[in-house]
């Protein structure tokens, strides 16, 4: 037992020192501005633009609620390993919060990077999950989506995919939205989405 415990403990540490979140392994926040300021120098460079993506699961406290929270963090660690293993290489994921994630998607126009996140939505929505090794159910996931704009800080951007994210919810959720002007003059809390 103790020699389990040392190896957990050992992981943990290596996962806190290279910055990966240990339930999802995804690169926790700590290198996203770093990662996000140096696609910016390339979008102000005029070397590619880049896709910004605010994500975020659906109704995710009902999962809590309805199977628990084991199964709830099993849903976030099958989430987010799809996302993973379906980005291409360059492409970048992080756990920014609880049940939300923030992609980077580099020499991505808004067109590509809208298709490239639809797609990911479709198959997100379709993956099947299971309590008790019966009850199976799907979990659909809300995106709001922006590009690096070269002339503001990479924080407004992120403030931009958030407010594109916001819009989804109100829309109604399992969507793709993206950013625009128009987004500016949002309250700051969606209703219901507590
Ligand atoms: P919405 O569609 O508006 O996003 O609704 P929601 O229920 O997903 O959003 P809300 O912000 O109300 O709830 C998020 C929930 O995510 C609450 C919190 O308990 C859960 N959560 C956050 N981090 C984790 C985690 O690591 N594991 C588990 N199991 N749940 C988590
Ligand atoms: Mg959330
Ligand atoms: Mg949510």
């Amino acid at each position: 037992r103790l020699r389990l415990e040392v190896a957990t403990v050992q992981r943990e540490l290596e996962d806190s020192l290279s910055n990966l979140d240990p339930l999802t392994g995804t690169p926790s926040r700590t290198g996203m501005l770093t990662e996000l300021r140096e696609q910016h120098a390339l979008v102000v460079r005029k070397v590619h633009p880049c896709a910004v993506v605010m994500i975020d699961l659906d109704h995710f406290k009902r999962v809590n609620d309805k199977y628990g929270h084991v199964v709830g963090d099993k849903v976030l660690v099958g989430a987010a390993r799809y996302v993973m293993a379906h980005l291409r290489p360059y492409d970048k994921v992080f756990r920014y919060g609880g049940e939300e994630f923030l992609i980077c998607l580099p020499d991505t126009d808004l067109r590509a990077s809208h298709e490239i996140v639809d797609r990911l939505r479709e198959e997100l929505g379709s993956l099947l999950y299971e309590a008790d090794g019966k009850r199976r159910f799907h979990v659909t996931v809300s995106f709001g989506l922006t590009l690096l704009d070269p002339d503001l800080p990479v924080e407004q951007s992120i403030d931009r995919a958030d407010k594109a994210l916001y819009v989804a919810k109100v829309r109604g959720r399992n969507r793709v939205i993206t950013w625009d002007a128009s987004m500016n003059v949002l309250p700051a809390e969606p209703e219901g989405s507590a």
